[in-house]
């Protein structure tokens, strides 16, 4: 039966036995599909989580741009697409805040983070929509997907970029003063601490200490494991509350300035330790 015939039935033929027929016309019904009541804009289903008024995660997005790539094949394939973005999500909370979800009062206000695989130049890069940097992008190259290689590694590879990006969703930036090395090598940190670094990582100390990315995430490793764990969540917590100033950022922290400590863990590494 056509929708049209359904509609048809519905005025043709009353329900019951015919009192006098009102000359008004009566709505056509709706079909009587199940509808789901998060939908139905009739409020949330009983104990969800929308009826209290918390959510554990920003709202979590995905979409693919072009399903004829190969690189969103070999994404597919490799990576489970519901669980991905939420893990990344949870080991940063877990990491930067020791939080479960992002309601931790000294997150930041993440309200939605899309996953973005399409055909573009680069890795991957994070961004806030221009209306509201709340709601966050994560754009992620299709052709660097399809270029890793052997494939057995494109799960571990895609998802330690995610993680690094997921960062970038709920990291503190000194009010936009925080050096580029330092936002990096955070991100990195992360990475290194899911074990989800490439292979070609090495920890080098040619440079100085906010070079970035995995050499930034060696060195506050090493922080980590001079000063204690929860070094980083400290770095991440100062960024929130003041703009970075280099010279009183580090001795403020943890007693010594950054080319100090950047010293004293060249001299480590060399150590072989
Ligand atoms: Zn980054």
């Amino acid at each position: 039966m056509t929708f049209r015939d359904a509609q048809d039935q519905a005025v043709a033929k009353p329900t019951s036995p015919a009192p006098p027929a009102p000359p008004t016309a009566t709505p056509t019904p709706l079909p009587n599909w199940p509808v789901d009541a998060a939908d139905s804009g009739s409020g949330p289903a009983p104990g969800s989580t929308a009826e209290k008024g918390t959510s554990p995660l920003p709202k979590l997005r995905l979409e693919i741009h072009n399903l004829d790539h190969p690189g969103a094949a070999k994404f597919l394939s490799a990576i489970n697409p519901t669980t991905v973005l939420s893990t990344a999500i949870k080991n940063v909370l877990c990491l930067l805040y020791q939080s479960p979800t992002n309601q931790h009062p000294d997150a930041p206000p993440t309200r939605s983070v899309t996953l973005i695989l399409r055909d573009m130049a680069g890795v991957a890069h994070t961004r806030g929509i221009p209306l509201d940097d709340d709601h966050k992008e994560i754009h992620l190259s299709l052709n660097y997907i399809n270029s890793i290689h052997p494939p057995s590694r494109l799960a571990h590879e895609i998802t330690g970029v995610i993680t690094h990006e997921a960062v970038h969703c709920l990291q503190w930036d000194g009010l936009k003063t925080c050096p580029g090395g330092l936002v990096e090598g955070v991100a990195d940190w992360v990475r290194l601490r899911c074990d989800l670094g490439p292979p070609h990582w090495r920890r080098e100390t040619d440079g100085g200490w906010d070079r970035g990315y995995q050499h930034t995430a060696y060195f506050l490793q090493y922080l980590e494991a001079r000063f204690g764990e929860g070094t980083v969540r400290r770095v991440n917590e100062k960024l929130r509350v003041r703009e970075y100033k280099g010279e009183s950022f580090w001795p403020e922290l943890l007693g010594q300035s950054a080319e100090q400590l950047y010293g004293d863990y060249v001299e480590k590494s060399k150590g072989g330790e």
